[in-house]
């Protein structure tokens, strides 16, 4: 079989599943298994797959036929201006939390040193963003799941930033004494009932320690603002992403805590998605 047959019959295979992207993400399946740029499988359709080729590709549209993200079966995301290595521990980097980055980079577009917290890391695709643009900046990033960490070293490595970031398995209420100028967070925030309302891609696949937010969906908010109100500087600020309808209840958790609230930001569909606030 050659590569132009094999793309059609992985394309048909995913369209059959309702998979919507089938075309391109068969192409992407493919380039993982033959280890070459969809350009390649574009300009090359004649080229023939040994049977171990066909074998595994053809493993990686049954996966992604029964829904499985792409992301997880290629390894990686793109986020930012980089490739992220992801696994099933964590979740997938999504083109709204970009907004945090953009963000970061405006507020301090004149600052140079700046010691920063990220508080659950994942694949780390936000601090290490921020720590590629910034290049004095340093950056400590928590998570409770030792997996995220061991990622987001990884990844800080490939970066060239494992001496910028320190990584550690901690839980935020564990932190003490250290005085950040900026927290970064984008926590758990959906509903328990809700979960299973997410897209199935994403409740079947992804961590649960990564979207499940509590009854309300503000349990780890609450943690998170409160701890923060210790850990942040007089006149820091904590960057929050939050869910659609969360504005207006962490609005008010970080006046109660002792944060004034600069500024809400819209995400690509127009929903409200980030908080910005500083420490009074
Ligand atoms: N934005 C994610 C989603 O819609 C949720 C991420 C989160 O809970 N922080 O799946």
């Amino acid at each position: 079989m050659n590569i132009e047959i094999a793309i059609k019959k992985g394309c048909q295979e995913l369209k059959n599943n309702q998979i919507r992207s089938a075309l391109l993400d068969s192409e992407l399946l493919l380039s993982k298994v033959i280890k070459k740029d969809r350009k390649f499988i574009v300009l090359n359709p004649g080229k023939e797959l040994d049977q171990n080729e066909q074998d595994k590709f053809r493993d990686l549209i049954l996966k992604r036929s029964r829904g499985k993200p792409l992301a997880y079966l290629t390894g990686t995301k793109s986020f930012w201006k980089y490739n992220f290595r992801v696994n099933e521990k964590v979740l997938i980097p999504r083109p709204d939390t970009e907004i945090i980055i953009e963000q970061v980079l405006k507020i301090y577009k004149n600052k140079n040193r700046l010691n920063f917290l990220e508080v659950g890391v994942g694949s780390g695709c936000i601090a290490l963003s921020i720590l590629k643009e910034k290049k004095s900046f340093l950056g400590t990033g928590i998570d409770l799941s030792q997996d995220c960490i061991e990622i987001c070293r990884y990844n800080a490595k490939k970066l060239g930033l494992s001496n910028r970031i320190k990584l550690l398995k901690s839980d935020v209420d564990n932190l003490i004494f250290c005085k950040y100028d900026l927290i970064v967070s984008n926590p758990p925030y959906i509903k328990k009932f809700d979960l299973n309302k997410l897209n199935k891609e994403v409740i079947n696949f992804e961590p649960k320690l990564a979207l499940d937010g509590g009854l309300e969906g503000l349990s780890v908010f609450r943690k998170i603002i409160k701890k923060s109100s210790e850990l942040i500087k007089t006149h820091g600020k904590l960057i929050l992403e939050i869910g659609y309808d969360q504005k207006e209840l962490v609005k008010k958790m970080l006046n109660e805590n002792n944060f004034y609230v600069n500024e809400t930001l819209k995400d690509l569909a127009n929903n409200d998605r980030c908080i910005i606030s500083t420490k009074k």
